[in-house]
């Protein structure tokens, strides 16, 4: 393409020089014609073969066609301008696809986490193989330099993490043994040996670029107005043009007694084609869609997935944020503050025996708590020794330990077995263990709040998200504890995962038309949450694959300040599509007036044209820019 537009070029400057004339320069013309168009003559005609019609290259093959026909009726040999028409207009074309080129590119940097290959020991060798071959529990040996291709734990070795193409986070991460890593990091300085605890299909990278391919299928409003938009307006542009050539000539001759020829019509026709070059959709064709493009690779290379444009036009409407609290804005990482027997008396024995208890029911639960318990007890679990779990979401747990019926969980759990729980003094998440239908006691377990959860809700605020609030399963006492650290005044506590739907249903039927209800959770039990808000942000949720199912917006890492910036993002890309439509409607607007009226020439057109196009593109590209947002 680069070299058709360069060779045309060349050409017709040389024409410039020539001194030909007759059919001699036409025919040296209409050459350079060719080789500049064809491409587009073909596409309209094959356009009108088809039945599709009005489009850009019906518009420009008309317009430069027209032009042609025009000077050689008027013997000026004056085929420059159609010429330029041509030449401009694939100039602006080959512009786009580099701009789009280029944001794909983008896009393929975050691509390039995709591993290569895994290593693996066999036979006391390293042998590298395809990562979809790795099956789970495997080890895996990353060498410094290379990818981590499967999510898993590390089981030998240190080393620290570049994470930055998955969480736009600079700083690395230091893992050592028992510490969980996802692929698509980089391991930097030493050799770790990783033990996978999924299958390569399932882990963090494939799901990443599952979903960053998948975004582009999902069209924002914008784009779609845009493409109903140039489907009507193309054919009202090519029937505005032939009542402008045929109708105030028609006029001057009926009323005003002119002549009944060519030379009346001439100088209308022109300006018809003028008309067609100026009214080209392309810029708002080319560049909405680009903008949303570039919108959503800038947001993924800070870390923010969004799943499609449509989401990021929602996301510049959030006007209520919802949060949950445990793991979205708490880290969900409990330190254990007391262990009381039934009698609310500490005793040695006693208490490692309710760690014990709680550690083992808990021992299959992905939920905070648990992991936290998990932590605190140490030991290795003999999971044979436990059966019959179950999960109650909101609740707690029930299993079989050794034969006994154990029950782990909040006052509500307590209360629908029908024991009573014995209250505690202490301040924290109190989680209450029975045995065999009797109380046994309980332990107190604190949260800590993130380090960024205050100054996101700050920043939220100074967005212009007037309603923030915050959900829990907990009680009210840790609730508005944590509420009013946080500066948030609108609690809801002791939610079942049900209630949380129903709360959110609320927040949604009390939210103003156009504007949006967000909901950012950490995805243990909330994947319903996330997904009935108008938008589901599911919090560092590579862990929990239900959640990025839900999720209409994946924080890569924990932070709460990501969403802020997602919102930041997302206002900056829209404010780029306003923009674009404001410029190209706004001068195709007046230059289609003034060429109505005569002032316009085709120089003129083709700058509202193809200048216009540039301009909304470069613009575009802006979108992508978002890291100091
Ligand atoms: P949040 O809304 O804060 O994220 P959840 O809905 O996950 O909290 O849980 C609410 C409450 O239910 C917890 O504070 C805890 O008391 C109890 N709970 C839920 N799951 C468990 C579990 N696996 N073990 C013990 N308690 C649990
Ligand atoms: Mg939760």
């Amino acid at each position: 393409m680069l070299a058709r537009i360069l060779v045309a070029s060349a050409m017709t400057i040389a024409l410039q020089f020539a001194d030909t004339g007759g059919w001699m320069r036409l025919a040296l013309y209409l050459t350079v014609y060719f080789i500049a168009g064809y491409d587009i003559l073909k596409k309209a005609a094959s356009g009108i073969i088809n039945g599709r019609v009005f489009d850009e290259n019906f518009l420009m093959a008309t317009a430069t066609i027209g032009a042609f026909a025009l000077a050689l009726y008027e013997r000026s040999g004056d085929y420059l301008e159609a010429i330029a028409v041509m030449l401009f207009y694939q100039i602006g074309e080959f512009f786009q696809s580099y701009a789009v080129g280029r944001s794909r590119r983008n896009i393929a940097a975050l691509m390039d986490i995709r591993p290569d290959y895994a290593n693996i020991e066999r036979d006391g060798n390293t042998v590298r193989v395809a990562p979809d071959e790795v099956e789970t529990g495997a080890i895996i040996i990353v060498g410094p330099g290379e990818k981590i291709p499967i999510d898993g734990l590390v089981t030998e070795g240190r080393s620290s993490l570049n994470t930055s193409a998955l969480t736009g986070e600079s700083l690395p991460r230091d893992v050592g043994p028992g510490d969980e890593v996802i692929s698509g990091c980089i391991n930097m300085s030493g050799m770790l040996k990783i033990r996978t605890t999924k299958e390569f299909g399932e882990s963090a990278v494939s799901k990443i670029l599952e979903l960053v391919e998948d975004s582009a299928a999902h069209k924002s409003k914008s784009e779609n107005f845009i493409a109903r938009f140039a489907r009507t307006y193309t054919p009202v542009v090519c029937y505005a043009a032939l009542a402008l050539a045929v109708l105030p000539p028609l006029f001057m001759i009926l009323f005003k007694g002119s002549a009944f020829g060519f030379a009346t019509f001439e100088p209308w026709i022109y300006r018809a084609l003028i008309f067609l070059v100026i009214s080209c959709p392309c810029a708002l064709v080319v560049s909405i869609p680009l903008s949303f493009f570039a919108g959503i690779g800038g947001a993924s290379r800070s870390g923010v997935l969004v799943k499609g444009a449509d989401i990021l036009e929602a996301l510049s409407k959030v006007k209520t944020m919802v949060f949950d609290k445990t793991g979205t804005l708490t880290q969900g990482v409990f330190e254990i503050n007391a262990v009381h027997d039934g009698n609310d008396m500490d005793i040695k024995e006693e208490s490692m025996h309710l760690l014990e208890l709680a550690a083992m029911a808990e021992c299959y639960s992905s939920h905070p708590i648990s992991k936290s318990l998990q932590k605190a007890y140490g030991k290795n679990i003999d999971r044979s020794r436990i059966s019959d779990v179950e999960e109650y979401g909101g609740h707690g747990i029930t299993a079989v330990i050794d034969g006994h019926r154990v029950a782990v969980g909040n006052g509500k759990l307590m209360r629908s077995l029908g024991i009573e729980p014995v209250p505690c003094r202490t301040a924290g998440t109190i989680i209450h263990i029975a045995a065999d239908g009797k109380y046994a006691g309980h332990i107190v377990m604190g949260d800590v709040v993130k380090a960024h959860s205050r100054e996101a809700v700050g920043q939220l605020r100074g967005c212009g998200v007037s309603r923030i609030v915050m959900l829990t399963g907990d009680t009210a006492s840790v609730a508005e504890q944590t509420a009013e650290s946080l500066g948030i005044t609108e609690v809801y506590s002791g939610l079942l995962p049900a209630d949380k739907v129903k709360q959110v249903e609320i927040l949604l039927r009390s939210a103003r038309s156009g504007e949006k209800v967000a909901f950012a959770g950490d995805g243990i039990n909330d994947a319903p949450v996330l997904s009935r808000a108008d938008i589901g942000i599911a919090m560092g949720a590579m862990g929990s694959d239900a959640a990025i199912e839900a999720a209409d917006v994946v924080l890569m890492d924990d932070d709460p300040l990501k969403v802020p910036k997602a919102i930041r993002i997302s206002r900056k890309c829209l404010g780029i599509v306003r923009q674009n439509i404001v410029i190209a409607l706004g001068v195709k607007g007046i230059c289609l007036i003034l060429g109505a009226f005569g002032v316009v020439n085709m120089w003129l057109a083709i700058f509202a044209d193809v200048g216009v196009m540039v301009i909304a593109v470069l613009n575009a590209v802006r979108a992508m820019y978002v890291k100091n947002l």
